[in-house]
Protein backbone atom coordinates (compact mmCIF):
# COMPACT_ATOMS: atom_id res chain seq x y z
CA UNK A 1 0.00 0.00 0.00
CA UNK A 2 1.27 3.30 -0.77
CA UNK A 3 1.02 5.61 2.08
CA UNK A 4 -0.89 8.55 0.92
CA UNK A 5 -2.01 11.67 3.28
CA UNK A 6 -3.24 15.20 3.24
CA UNK A 7 -3.21 18.44 4.63
CA UNK A 8 -6.58 19.93 4.60
CA UNK A 9 -7.08 23.35 5.64
CA UNK A 10 -9.65 25.81 5.82
CA UNK A 11 -8.56 29.22 4.64
CA UNK A 12 -9.26 31.41 7.23
CA UNK A 13 -6.18 34.04 6.45
CA UNK A 14 -3.69 32.75 9.11
CA UNK A 15 -1.41 29.53 9.77
CA UNK A 16 -2.21 28.16 13.08
CA UNK A 17 0.89 26.75 14.78
CA UNK A 18 -1.35 23.85 15.36
CA UNK A 19 -2.20 23.58 11.97
CA UNK A 20 1.41 23.81 11.01
CA UNK A 21 2.05 20.67 13.11
CA UNK A 22 -0.83 18.60 11.50
CA UNK A 23 0.92 19.68 8.13
CA UNK A 24 4.22 18.61 9.09
CA UNK A 25 3.52 15.76 10.67
CA UNK A 26 1.22 14.39 7.33
CA UNK A 27 4.39 15.04 5.77
CA UNK A 28 7.24 13.36 7.94
CA UNK A 29 4.69 10.48 7.93
CA UNK A 30 4.31 10.08 4.10
CA UNK A 31 8.09 10.95 3.37
CA UNK A 32 9.49 8.19 5.64
CA UNK A 33 7.14 5.69 3.46
CA UNK A 34 8.31 6.99 0.49
CA UNK A 35 4.37 7.94 -0.29
CA UNK A 36 2.73 11.13 -1.17
CA UNK A 37 1.70 13.96 1.32
CA UNK A 38 -1.25 16.11 -0.90
CA UNK A 39 -2.61 19.48 -0.34
CA UNK A 40 -6.82 20.20 -0.28
CA UNK A 41 -8.04 23.22 0.30
CA UNK A 42 -11.34 22.77 1.89
CA UNK A 43 -13.15 26.18 1.42
CA UNK A 44 -16.67 25.02 0.77
CA UNK A 45 -18.14 27.48 3.58
CA UNK A 46 -17.92 30.06 1.28
CA UNK A 47 -19.14 32.53 4.03
CA UNK A 48 -15.99 32.51 5.58
CA UNK A 49 -14.26 33.17 2.39
CA UNK A 50 -11.09 35.26 2.81
CA UNK A 51 -8.91 36.78 0.17
CA UNK A 52 -5.70 36.02 -0.11
CA UNK A 53 -5.77 33.11 2.85
CA UNK A 54 -4.78 30.25 -0.09
CA UNK A 55 -1.53 32.04 -0.55
CA UNK A 56 -0.88 32.49 3.29
CA UNK A 57 -1.38 28.16 3.25
CA UNK A 58 0.97 27.89 0.09
CA UNK A 59 4.07 30.40 1.32
CA UNK A 60 3.85 28.86 5.02
CA UNK A 61 4.17 25.76 3.95
CA UNK A 62 7.13 26.56 1.59
CA UNK A 63 8.31 28.45 3.73
CA UNK A 64 8.84 25.13 5.96
CA UNK A 65 9.72 23.00 3.10
CA UNK A 66 6.78 20.94 3.43
CA UNK A 67 6.37 20.24 -0.36
CA UNK A 68 3.26 18.91 -1.48
CA UNK A 69 2.98 16.29 -4.16
CA UNK A 70 -0.42 17.12 -4.98
CA UNK A 71 -2.31 20.57 -4.68
CA UNK A 72 -3.99 23.19 -6.24
CA UNK A 73 -1.56 24.47 -7.34
CA UNK A 74 1.35 21.71 -8.82
CA UNK A 75 -1.50 19.57 -9.82
CA UNK A 76 -2.26 15.76 -9.69
CA UNK A 77 -4.95 12.96 -10.89
CA UNK A 78 -7.41 13.68 -8.16
CA UNK A 79 -7.75 17.16 -8.87
CA UNK A 80 -8.84 19.83 -8.46
CA UNK A 81 -7.81 19.99 -5.12
CA UNK A 82 -9.52 23.10 -4.20
CA UNK A 83 -13.49 22.12 -3.05
CA UNK A 84 -14.91 25.17 -4.23
CA UNK A 85 -13.72 23.99 -7.77
CA UNK A 86 -15.03 19.81 -7.24
CA UNK A 87 -18.61 21.63 -6.59
CA UNK A 88 -19.94 19.07 -8.66
CA UNK A 89 -18.42 15.47 -7.69
CA UNK A 90 -20.21 15.74 -4.23
CA UNK A 91 -23.76 15.56 -5.18
CA UNK A 92 -23.83 12.19 -6.90
CA UNK A 93 -22.46 10.67 -4.11
CA UNK A 94 -25.45 12.63 -1.71
CA UNK A 95 -27.60 10.76 -4.17
CA UNK A 96 -26.47 7.53 -3.83
CA UNK A 97 -26.68 7.77 -0.08
CA UNK A 98 -30.77 8.83 -0.48
CA UNK A 99 -31.20 6.39 -2.72
CA UNK A 100 -29.91 3.74 -0.22
CA UNK A 101 -31.58 5.18 2.56
CA UNK A 102 -28.62 6.95 4.35
CA UNK A 103 -29.36 10.43 3.48
CA UNK A 104 -32.79 12.53 2.20
CA UNK A 105 -34.34 15.64 0.89
CA UNK A 106 -34.97 18.19 3.59
CA UNK A 107 -37.56 21.00 2.60
CA UNK A 108 -37.81 22.42 5.99
CA UNK A 109 -37.05 26.26 6.22
CA UNK A 110 -34.74 28.21 8.19
CA UNK A 111 -37.64 29.80 9.74
CA UNK A 112 -39.76 26.35 10.34
CA UNK A 113 -36.55 24.83 11.56
CA UNK A 114 -35.51 27.64 14.23
CA UNK A 115 -39.52 27.85 15.64
CA UNK A 116 -39.34 23.86 16.18
CA UNK A 117 -35.89 24.01 17.78
CA UNK A 118 -36.91 26.61 20.23
CA UNK A 119 -40.19 24.78 21.68
CA UNK A 120 -38.10 22.02 22.08
CA UNK A 121 -35.34 24.18 24.03
CA UNK A 122 -38.09 25.92 26.11
CA UNK A 123 -39.10 22.54 27.15
CA UNK A 124 -35.76 22.00 28.43
CA UNK A 125 -34.54 19.97 25.66
CA UNK A 126 -31.76 19.93 23.38
CA UNK A 127 -32.08 20.17 19.93
CA UNK A 128 -31.20 18.12 16.94
CA UNK A 129 -32.89 17.88 13.57
CA UNK A 130 -36.07 15.86 14.35
CA UNK A 131 -35.96 13.69 11.12
CA UNK A 132 -39.13 15.71 9.83
CA UNK A 133 -38.62 15.13 6.31
CA UNK A 134 -37.54 11.59 6.53
CA UNK A 135 -41.31 10.60 6.36
CA UNK A 136 -41.81 12.34 3.25
CA UNK A 137 -42.58 9.85 0.11
CA UNK A 138 -40.63 9.25 -2.75
CA UNK A 139 -43.46 11.02 -4.49
CA UNK A 140 -44.11 13.66 -2.11
CA UNK A 141 -40.36 14.42 -2.29
CA UNK A 142 -40.56 14.35 -6.27
CA UNK A 143 -43.39 16.53 -6.62
CA UNK A 144 -41.38 19.60 -4.32
CA UNK A 145 -38.57 19.13 -6.24
CA UNK A 146 -39.59 19.25 -9.39
CA UNK A 147 -42.05 22.63 -8.08
CA UNK A 148 -38.14 23.95 -7.11
CA UNK A 149 -38.64 23.89 -3.43
CA UNK A 150 -35.38 25.06 -2.02
CA UNK A 151 -33.93 21.65 -0.33
CA UNK A 152 -30.85 20.07 1.43
CA UNK A 153 -29.63 16.87 1.71
CA UNK A 154 -29.36 15.30 5.47
CA UNK A 155 -27.71 12.33 6.79
CA UNK A 156 -29.59 9.97 8.14
CA UNK A 157 -27.76 8.74 11.39
CA UNK A 158 -28.69 6.26 13.55
CA UNK A 159 -30.14 7.07 16.59
CA UNK A 160 -29.25 3.63 18.35
CA UNK A 161 -25.82 1.86 19.19
CA UNK A 162 -22.52 2.40 19.05
CA UNK A 163 -19.81 3.44 16.86
CA UNK A 164 -15.89 1.91 17.64
CA UNK A 165 -12.83 2.56 16.16
CA UNK A 166 -9.00 2.49 16.60
CA UNK A 167 -7.01 5.40 16.43
CA UNK A 168 -3.38 5.09 16.19
CA UNK A 169 -3.10 8.20 19.42
CA UNK A 170 -6.33 7.46 21.29
CA UNK A 171 -6.42 3.87 21.46
CA UNK A 172 -10.32 2.05 20.75
CA UNK A 173 -12.75 5.22 20.78
CA UNK A 174 -16.50 4.09 21.53
CA UNK A 175 -19.08 6.59 21.01
CA UNK A 176 -22.94 6.33 21.22
CA UNK A 177 -24.83 7.36 18.21
CA UNK A 178 -27.54 9.24 19.74
CA UNK A 179 -24.61 11.68 21.12
CA UNK A 180 -21.77 11.74 18.65
CA UNK A 181 -24.57 11.77 15.48
CA UNK A 182 -26.96 13.90 14.13
CA UNK A 183 -28.36 14.42 11.29
CA UNK A 184 -26.31 16.63 9.37
CA UNK A 185 -26.65 18.33 6.25
CA UNK A 186 -24.79 17.11 3.68
CA UNK A 187 -25.56 19.27 0.83
CA UNK A 188 -26.44 22.99 0.97
CA UNK A 189 -29.28 24.95 -0.44
CA UNK A 190 -26.93 26.78 -2.53
CA UNK A 191 -25.51 22.89 -4.04
CA UNK A 192 -22.12 23.30 -2.09
CA UNK A 193 -21.38 20.02 0.08
CA UNK A 194 -20.63 20.58 3.72
CA UNK A 195 -17.01 20.73 5.41
CA UNK A 196 -18.19 17.52 7.05
CA UNK A 197 -19.59 15.98 3.88
CA UNK A 198 -16.84 17.08 1.13
CA UNK A 199 -14.07 15.75 3.73
CA UNK A 200 -15.37 12.21 3.51
CA UNK A 201 -15.86 11.97 -0.18
CA UNK A 202 -12.23 14.15 -0.92
CA UNK A 203 -10.39 11.77 1.21
CA UNK A 204 -11.79 8.50 -0.18
CA UNK A 205 -11.85 9.66 -3.88
CA UNK A 206 -7.87 11.43 -3.52
CA UNK A 207 -6.96 7.79 -2.30
CA UNK A 208 -5.68 8.83 1.47
CA UNK A 209 -4.50 6.01 3.76
CA UNK A 210 -3.75 7.93 6.74
CA UNK A 211 -6.21 10.88 7.97
CA UNK A 212 -4.25 13.21 10.03
CA UNK A 213 -5.85 16.34 12.06
CA UNK A 214 -6.57 17.58 15.43
CA UNK A 215 -8.12 15.84 18.46
CA UNK A 216 -11.25 18.09 17.78
CA UNK A 217 -12.34 15.43 15.03
CA UNK A 218 -11.95 12.45 17.15
CA UNK A 219 -15.76 12.80 18.15
CA UNK A 220 -16.90 13.62 14.49
CA UNK A 221 -15.13 10.79 13.14
CA UNK A 222 -18.41 8.28 14.23
CA UNK A 223 -20.47 10.35 11.48
CA UNK A 224 -17.56 9.98 8.91
CA UNK A 225 -17.25 6.12 9.23
CA UNK A 226 -20.56 6.11 8.78
CA UNK A 227 -20.79 7.86 5.92
CA UNK A 228 -17.66 5.51 4.69
CA UNK A 229 -19.65 2.50 5.82
CA UNK A 230 -22.60 3.70 3.73
CA UNK A 231 -20.64 4.21 0.26
CA UNK A 232 -19.31 0.97 0.68
CA UNK A 233 -15.78 2.44 1.13
CA UNK A 234 -12.54 1.79 3.41
CA UNK A 235 -12.19 3.49 6.48
CA UNK A 236 -8.76 5.08 6.79
CA UNK A 237 -6.22 5.25 9.25
CA UNK A 238 -7.14 7.43 11.94
CA UNK A 239 -4.41 9.63 13.73
CA UNK A 240 -5.54 12.55 15.29
CA UNK A 241 -3.23 14.05 17.29
CA UNK A 242 -2.98 15.98 20.68
CA UNK A 243 -3.57 19.99 20.68
CA UNK A 244 -0.87 22.61 20.84
CA UNK A 245 -1.59 24.60 23.95
CA UNK A 246 0.13 27.67 25.78
CA UNK A 247 -0.12 25.76 29.22
CA UNK A 248 -2.35 22.96 30.91
CA UNK A 249 -5.58 24.97 30.28
CA UNK A 250 -5.11 27.60 27.63
CA UNK A 251 -5.00 27.10 23.78
CA UNK A 252 -2.81 29.24 21.72
CA UNK A 253 -4.58 31.96 20.49
CA UNK A 254 -5.08 35.12 18.40
CA UNK A 255 -5.45 37.40 20.98
CA UNK A 256 -2.54 36.75 23.43
CA UNK A 257 -0.43 36.90 19.97
CA UNK A 258 0.66 33.04 20.28
CA UNK A 259 -0.96 31.57 17.82
CA UNK A 260 -0.01 31.82 13.71
CA UNK A 261 3.37 31.08 12.20
CA UNK A 262 3.48 34.30 10.73
CA UNK A 263 3.46 35.45 14.94
CA UNK A 264 6.67 33.75 15.62
CA UNK A 265 8.37 34.97 12.01
CA UNK A 266 7.51 38.71 12.64
CA UNK A 267 9.35 38.25 16.01
CA UNK A 268 12.54 37.14 14.12
CA UNK A 269 12.20 33.18 14.96
CA UNK A 270 13.86 31.14 12.38
CA UNK A 271 11.59 29.00 10.84
CA UNK A 272 14.30 25.79 10.88
CA UNK A 273 13.55 26.36 14.83
CA UNK A 274 10.38 26.37 14.71
CA UNK A 275 10.08 23.22 12.52
CA UNK A 276 12.27 21.41 15.10
CA UNK A 277 10.70 22.61 18.02
CA UNK A 278 6.78 22.09 16.99
CA UNK A 279 8.04 18.32 15.95
CA UNK A 280 8.75 18.06 19.99
CA UNK A 281 5.62 19.56 20.75
CA UNK A 282 3.76 16.26 21.18
CA UNK A 283 5.78 13.67 20.16
CA UNK A 284 9.33 12.43 21.55
CA UNK A 285 12.12 10.59 19.18
CA UNK A 286 12.65 8.36 22.30
CA UNK A 287 16.36 9.67 22.64
CA UNK A 288 18.11 12.81 23.62
CA UNK A 289 18.36 14.00 20.21
CA UNK A 290 16.78 17.84 20.47
CA UNK A 291 18.06 18.94 17.45
CA UNK A 292 16.47 17.82 13.92
CA UNK A 293 16.55 18.93 10.46
CA UNK A 294 14.03 18.33 8.11
CA UNK A 295 15.59 15.04 6.77
CA UNK A 296 16.11 13.69 9.98
CA UNK A 297 12.96 14.11 11.48
CA UNK A 298 11.40 11.91 8.01
CA UNK A 299 14.04 9.40 9.33
CA UNK A 300 12.86 9.60 13.61
CA UNK A 301 9.86 10.03 13.05
CA UNK A 302 7.38 7.82 14.70
CA UNK A 303 3.45 8.02 14.64
CA UNK A 304 3.70 5.68 17.93
CA UNK A 305 5.54 7.91 19.90
CA UNK A 306 2.85 10.69 19.25
CA UNK A 307 1.58 11.65 22.78
CA UNK A 308 -2.09 11.64 23.79
CA UNK A 309 -1.82 14.63 26.57
CA UNK A 310 -1.98 17.85 24.95
CA UNK A 311 1.29 19.37 23.72
CA UNK A 312 2.68 22.30 25.47
CA UNK A 313 4.21 25.20 23.68
CA UNK A 314 7.01 26.46 25.48
CA UNK A 315 8.39 30.13 24.08
CA UNK A 316 11.57 30.21 26.01
CA UNK A 317 12.09 26.61 25.04
CA UNK A 318 11.53 28.04 21.76
CA UNK A 319 13.96 30.78 22.11
CA UNK A 320 16.88 29.18 23.55
CA UNK A 321 16.62 26.77 20.32
CA UNK A 322 16.21 29.58 18.26
CA UNK A 323 19.63 31.09 19.74
CA UNK A 324 21.34 27.93 19.23
CA UNK A 325 20.46 27.70 15.21
CA UNK A 326 21.56 31.71 14.96
CA UNK A 327 24.49 30.66 16.73
CA UNK A 328 25.57 27.75 14.07
CA UNK A 329 24.19 29.61 11.38
CA UNK A 330 26.35 30.40 8.27
CA UNK A 331 27.35 34.04 8.99
CA UNK A 332 26.44 35.62 5.70
CA UNK A 333 23.36 34.50 6.42
CA UNK A 334 23.04 35.62 9.72
CA UNK A 335 24.51 38.88 8.16
CA UNK A 336 21.66 39.45 5.74
CA UNK A 337 19.06 38.25 8.07
CA UNK A 338 20.29 40.57 11.39
CA UNK A 339 21.08 43.59 8.66
CA UNK A 340 17.28 44.72 8.63
CA UNK A 341 17.09 44.57 12.13
CA UNK A 342 20.21 46.48 12.85
CA UNK A 343 18.30 49.08 10.02
CA UNK A 344 15.99 49.52 12.44
CA UNK A 345 17.80 51.66 14.79
CA UNK A 346 21.32 52.30 12.70
CA UNK A 347 19.91 52.58 9.44
CA UNK A 348 22.10 55.39 7.46
CA UNK A 349 25.00 55.86 10.22
CA UNK A 350 27.28 54.20 7.97
CA UNK A 351 27.88 51.05 10.84
CA UNK A 352 30.02 48.56 10.48
CA UNK A 353 27.46 46.24 10.15
CA UNK A 354 29.85 43.33 9.44
CA UNK A 355 31.69 43.45 12.43
CA UNK A 356 28.74 44.37 14.85
CA UNK A 357 27.34 41.12 13.26
CA UNK A 358 30.30 39.07 14.09
CA UNK A 359 29.85 40.41 17.77
CA UNK A 360 25.70 40.00 17.75
CA UNK A 361 25.43 36.10 16.09
CA UNK A 362 25.82 34.82 19.65
CA UNK A 363 23.90 37.10 21.65
CA UNK A 364 20.71 36.44 19.63
CA UNK A 365 18.30 34.67 20.74
CA UNK A 366 15.55 36.03 18.37
CA UNK A 367 15.66 38.76 15.81
CA UNK A 368 13.19 41.19 17.43
CA UNK A 369 15.42 41.64 20.23
CA UNK A 370 18.21 43.08 18.33
CA UNK A 371 17.14 46.54 18.21
CA UNK A 372 17.09 46.69 21.94
CA UNK A 373 20.56 45.19 21.99
CA UNK A 374 22.04 47.55 19.98
CA UNK A 375 19.73 50.68 20.83
CA UNK A 376 23.05 52.50 22.71
CA UNK A 377 24.97 52.62 19.41
CA UNK A 378 22.28 54.67 18.32
CA UNK A 379 21.94 57.01 20.92
CA UNK A 380 23.63 57.12 24.57
CA UNK A 381 21.33 55.86 27.51
CA UNK A 382 21.11 58.52 30.28
CA UNK A 383 22.92 55.95 32.69
CA UNK A 384 23.79 57.04 36.17
CA UNK A 385 27.42 57.66 36.97
CA UNK A 386 27.40 54.32 39.76
CA UNK A 387 27.76 52.02 36.96
CA UNK A 388 31.26 53.00 37.00
CA UNK A 389 32.16 51.46 39.79
CA UNK A 390 33.31 47.72 38.99
CA UNK A 391 35.32 45.95 41.81
CA UNK A 392 36.88 43.65 40.11
CA UNK A 393 37.90 46.34 37.44
CA UNK A 394 39.31 48.97 40.20
CA UNK A 395 36.77 51.13 38.78
CA UNK A 396 34.66 53.82 40.81
CA UNK A 397 33.73 57.16 39.76
CA UNK A 398 37.02 58.82 40.83
CA UNK A 399 38.93 56.69 38.67
CA UNK A 400 36.93 57.58 35.71
CA UNK A 401 37.23 60.90 36.97
CA UNK A 402 40.70 60.86 35.96
CA UNK A 403 40.75 58.46 33.11
CA UNK A 404 38.01 60.05 30.88
CA UNK A 405 40.52 63.15 30.56
CA UNK A 406 43.52 61.11 30.04
CA UNK A 407 41.72 59.07 27.29
CA UNK A 408 40.85 61.89 25.22
CA UNK A 409 43.50 63.11 23.40
CA UNK A 410 44.59 59.69 23.21
CA UNK A 411 42.01 58.71 20.99
CA UNK A 412 41.78 62.62 19.43
CA UNK A 413 45.46 61.14 18.20
CA UNK A 414 44.22 58.02 16.49
CA UNK A 415 44.34 58.61 12.67
CA UNK A 416 43.04 55.26 11.33
CA UNK A 417 40.20 54.57 13.25
CA UNK A 418 40.90 50.78 13.33
CA UNK A 419 39.76 48.69 16.82
CA UNK A 420 43.51 47.59 16.14
CA UNK A 421 44.78 51.07 16.13
CA UNK A 422 41.97 52.22 18.82
CA UNK A 423 43.50 49.02 20.94
CA UNK A 424 47.17 50.07 20.40
CA UNK A 425 46.75 53.32 20.96
CA UNK A 426 45.21 52.65 24.32
CA UNK A 427 47.19 50.13 25.56
CA UNK A 428 50.32 51.78 25.04
CA UNK A 429 49.03 54.43 27.26
CA UNK A 430 48.19 51.75 29.95
CA UNK A 431 51.53 51.10 30.19
CA UNK A 432 53.47 54.33 30.17
CA UNK A 433 50.69 55.50 32.83
CA UNK A 434 51.10 52.01 34.92
CA UNK A 435 47.30 51.64 35.58
CA UNK A 436 45.32 48.45 35.66
CA UNK A 437 44.01 47.80 32.07
CA UNK A 438 40.20 46.94 33.83
CA UNK A 439 40.75 50.81 35.56
CA UNK A 440 40.77 52.11 32.18
CA UNK A 441 38.53 50.22 30.31
CA UNK A 442 35.67 49.79 31.98
CA UNK A 443 35.72 53.34 32.34
CA UNK A 444 35.95 54.09 28.51
CA UNK A 445 33.09 51.28 27.66
CA UNK A 446 30.82 53.00 30.37
CA UNK A 447 31.26 56.55 29.24
CA UNK A 448 30.95 55.50 25.37
CA UNK A 449 27.74 53.00 26.00
CA UNK A 450 25.90 54.16 29.30
CA UNK A 451 25.25 50.58 30.14
CA UNK A 452 27.43 47.98 32.15
CA UNK A 453 26.92 45.11 29.88
CA UNK A 454 27.02 45.68 25.79
CA UNK A 455 28.00 43.12 22.93
CA UNK A 456 31.41 44.16 22.77
CA UNK A 457 34.36 45.55 25.09
CA UNK A 458 35.61 49.30 24.92
CA UNK A 459 37.69 49.09 21.56
CA UNK A 460 35.16 47.36 19.40
CA UNK A 461 32.01 49.68 20.44
CA UNK A 462 34.37 52.60 19.88
CA UNK A 463 35.29 51.54 17.09
CA UNK A 464 31.36 50.67 15.59
CA UNK A 465 30.46 54.62 17.18
CA UNK A 466 33.26 56.26 15.06
CA UNK A 467 35.61 58.87 16.26
CA UNK A 468 33.59 62.04 16.79
CA UNK A 469 30.83 60.08 18.54
CA UNK A 470 32.96 58.46 20.80
CA UNK A 471 34.93 61.78 21.64
CA UNK A 472 31.61 63.22 22.33
CA UNK A 473 30.30 60.66 24.62
CA UNK A 474 33.84 60.84 26.50
CA UNK A 475 33.50 64.60 26.75
CA UNK A 476 29.70 63.36 28.03
CA UNK A 477 30.91 61.21 31.06
CA UNK A 478 33.42 63.81 31.78
CA UNK A 479 30.55 66.28 32.24
CA UNK A 480 28.49 64.11 33.84
CA UNK A 481 31.25 63.05 36.19
CA UNK A 482 31.58 66.84 37.09
N1 LIG B 1 -10.50 21.64 7.19
C1 LIG B 1 -10.28 21.10 8.48
C2 LIG B 1 -9.59 22.13 9.35
O1 LIG B 1 -9.06 23.09 8.84
C3 LIG B 1 -9.42 19.88 8.39
C4 LIG B 1 -9.93 18.73 9.14
C5 LIG B 1 -9.30 17.44 8.64
O2 LIG B 1 -8.08 17.44 8.47
O3 LIG B 1 -10.01 16.48 8.41
O4 LIG B 1 -9.58 22.01 10.54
Amino acid sequence: MTVRTRFAPSPTGFMHLGGVRTALYAYLFARQHGGQFILRIEDTDQERFVPGATEVIYDTLRDCGLNWDEGPDVGGPCGPYIQSERKDTYLPYAKQLVESGHAYYCFCTKKEIEERRAAVEAAGGVWKYDKHCLSLSKEEVQQKLDAGIPWTIRMNAPTEGETSYTDVVFGDMTFRNAESMDDMVLIKQDGMPTYNFANVIDDHLMGITHVMRGMEYLSSTPRYNYLYTALGWEIPTYIHLPTVMRDSTHKLSKRTGDAYYSDYIEKGFLTEALINYLALVGWNPGTDQEFFTLPELVEAFDIHRINKSPGIFDPYKLEWMNSQYVAKMNFEKYLSLAAPWFDKVLAGRGTDYRRLAELMQSRTDIFSRIPEKIAFLAELPDYDTAIFFNKKQKSDESVAREVLPLLKPVLESVEEWTEQKIHDAVMEKIQEWGRKTGSVLWPMRIAISGQESTPGGAFEIAYLLGREETLRRLDDGIRRLG
